[in-house]
């Protein structure tokens, strides 16, 4: 994710719910009902795992929403509407933005590396092969090599 995109994502937070400051901590990823949810029809056709909107006994994120909204952005940047959420502490993501990059990484356990800057090779490389924002600024030949490599 890159700083341009961390700050559309805080801008649209910012819109639809106003001081996204306060955060929430009652939400997770496998119970927070998806902001789309609202509109009554699934926006994500390419997950491979199911949309939190099928399933049953989810919770509105008491905070206006806020945690379903995280999850609609973050999954729609996601190539394959999927991000890895074992790699994010879900509950610090509306106030800790710089978590979220973690959920493009593919393999799991790295939920505890604390900055970008100390992910290995692997975990750039598959963050700039599943965000959708990243992924788009490279062109055919540059994925095809970053696939070899990972
Ligand atoms: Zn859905
Ligand atoms: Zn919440």
């Amino acid at each position: 994710m890159s700083l341009v995109q961390f700050q559309t994502n805080a801008a649209e937070l910012q819109r639809h719910i106003g001081n996204v400051a306060t955060g929430c901590t009652a939400c997770d990823h496998e119970t927070v009902r998806p902001f789309h949810a609202a509109a009554g029809e699934c926006i994500f056709r390419l997950r491979c795992s199911p949309c939190n909107f099928t399933k049953e006994n989810t919770i509105q994120c008491p905070s206006q929403g806020i945690c379903g909204l995280v999850y609609d952005l973050l999954t729609r940047d996601h190539a394959m509407q999927d991000p890895t959420w074992s790699n994010v502490h879900f509950e610090r993501l509306c106030n800790r933005p710089c978590e979220q990059i973690n959920c493009y990484i593919s393999n799991p356990g790295y939920i505890d590396v604390p900055a970008f800057e100390l992910l290995d090779l692997t975990a750039m490389i598959q963050i700039c092969t599943t965000n959708k924002s990243i992924k788009d600024t490279l062109d055919e030949h540059d994925t095809r090599i970053l696939n070899q490599v990972c």
